[in-house]
């Protein structure tokens, strides 16, 4: 709870709806997306980028600990409160204005708190899209924060390549704003700290506005569910791709049996285009091209089926099976999966990758040791597999009561550390660092990084201003709030 003294300032400065209190409905900004919920002080709601910087500075003066939150959509516990009951949520949900956009430049300058789709929508007159496309929607504050990836990272990227400026708030006792870059594609003129801030999950400083390179919308589509002869013969089917389809392959997503068959029963309105023989595994591949199909040309839909033919007409075929049709109902399932496993039992959810020969090899070895060292659990796991990243989702097979501890926590250390020291992989793909992997950036990050991160949070904050510590984990006494 907040002293009054705190609430009356606060107020001061955001006025009664920009502040929400212990009373008010709370539950959204205390309640994680995935598992877990705080406690909050409050929710400070600032509608600028000065009633941030005065927020900041208030909570920095008074040693009020604040945690950044845009769309709450984040997966490891980096934008809600612990249970403490002393942090305040840092809401950069009114932080909206309509986003100026560039056409020339193919570029928009955007603020945190705008949402994907909202930002989507106001493009698309312009032909023109931000090509990061996940299950969830989260806002452009956060997704700045985290780096994020999505399903076309394969020709997209992440985050990191469209960021051409950042405006941004440090949690500092002046609340200092800093504009980093202008949005010019070439500037060498200075040391870019921009990239500090891209992925920094909120320990650096509050991101208020971003200046994003934009792209042009496909004009074509073409996908297909493709089922592969074999595990070994998954990155030769991709190696193929992207020789012979180039720079028109936009996504390339590996789909578990397990994953797909837990979707399909706990979403009964989802299309199973397999009936009941669901593969072992399956790939979803799209090509996709900005330019309009010309009469007489071959459209992308033949192009494709002519590339899985190829693979499936050889003497030891690369591919057995292969659906195409219209994306939407693909994306439909793509996009479900998380749901989908959440509906069917208790999830372990992981985020690893790996270099890309290594996924299969990291699968067909995890499953097995799992199987026998941790039979209550299945591996459901799907991910960006071209980019080496696999959402490795561990599921209890029945419905059994909620155990919070010891058996999740030992099989998540058991899945990391196969993971990071034997396969050389991060334990974070793609979701950053937050509460509930603080463990694990501290047990698998090299000191030395960690010596030099602590040093790089402190120059730019003078307070704890976020659920991620990068420094070196806190002597022994000192909390680690997990
Ligand atoms: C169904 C589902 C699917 C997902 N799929 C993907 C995926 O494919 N790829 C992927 O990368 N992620 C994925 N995510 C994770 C999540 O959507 C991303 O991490 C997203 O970018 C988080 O954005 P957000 O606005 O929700 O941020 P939040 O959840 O609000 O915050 C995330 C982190 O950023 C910090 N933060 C938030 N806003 C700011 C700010 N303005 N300034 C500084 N720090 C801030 C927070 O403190 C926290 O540490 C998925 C999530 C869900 C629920």
């Amino acid at each position: 709870v907040l002293k009054a003294e705190d609430q009356s300032a606060l107020l001061g400065i955001l006025g009664n709806e920009g502040l929400l209190c212990v009373g008010d409905y709370l539950a959204a900004y205390e309640t994680a997306a995935r598992y877990g919920a705080g406690i909050a002080a409050a929710v400070a709601r600032p509608s600028d980028t000065s009633q941030v910087s005065a927020v900041v500075q208030y909570c920095v003066s008074k040693g009020l600990p604040f945690i950044p939150q845009s769309g709450n959509t984040g997966l490891v516990l980096g934008s809600t409160p612990d249970n403490s009951g002393a942090q305040i949520v840092l809401s950069l949900d009114r932080l909206r204005s309509p986003p100026q956009i560039d056409v020339a430049n193919r570029s928009v300058t955007v603020a945190a708190g705008t949402r994907l789709s909202e930002l989507n929508g106001c493009l698309e007159p312009h032909d023109l899209f931000l090509p990061i496309d996940l299950s969830a929607d989260p806002m452009l504050g956060g997704m700045v924060a985290t780096n994020t990836g999505g399903a076309r990272f394969i020709k997209y990227g992440d985050m990191r390549r469209h960021v051409l400026g950042l405006e941004v708030v440090l949690p500092d006792r002046q609340g200092t704003t800093l504009a980093l870059s202008r949005g010019l594609r070439k500037d060498n003129s200075h040391l870019d700290l921009r990239h500090l801030f891209i992925g920094s999950c909120g320990a650096l400083g509050i991101i208020t506005s971003a200046i994003l390179e934009v792209h042009p919308r496909p004009q074509q589509t073409a996908a297909a569910l493709v089922i592969p002869s074999a595990d070994s013969t998954v990155m030769e089917i991709l190696r193929k791709f992207e020789t012979d389809a180039g720079d028109t392959l936009t996504a390339f997503e590996g789909i578990s049996e397990s994953a797909m068959r837990r979707t399909f029963a706990h979403i009964p309105s989802l299309r199973n285009p397999f009936g009941p023989a669901i593969p072992p595994y399956a790939l979803l591949i799209e090509l996709a091209s900005s330019t309009r199909h010309r009469p007489g040309e071959r459209s992308l839909e033949d192009f494709l089926q002519m590339l899985v033919m190829e693979m499936a007409d050889r003497p030891e075929p690369l591919v057995t099976d292969a659906i195409f049709g219209d994306p939407a109902p693909f994306w439909a399932l793509r996009h479900a999966l998380s749901e989908g496993l959440r509906a069917s039992g208790r999830i372990v959810g992981l985020d690893l990758s790996f270099h890309r020969n290594d996924v299969m090899r990291f699968r067909r070895v995890a499953i097995e040791r799992l199987n026998e060292a941790f039979p209550d659990y299945e591996v459901c796991d799907f991910g960006h597999i071209a980019d080496g990243g696999v959402h490795f989702n561990l599921v209890t097979r029945s419905n059994q009561p909620e155990d919070t501890t010891s058996s999740a926590t030992r099989l998540r250390d058991y899945v990391l550390t196969l993971a990071v020291d034997e396969f050389g992989g991060s334990f974070s793909g793609e979701h950053g660092v937050g509460r509930s992997n603080q463990a694990a950036y501290d047990k698998f990050t090299p000191p030395s990084i960690q010596h030099y991160a602590g040093a790089i949070s402190s120059l730019f904050s003078t307070a704890p201003a976020a659920a991620v510590r990068f420094g070196p984990r806190p002597l022994i006494g000192e909390s680690n709030d997990q």
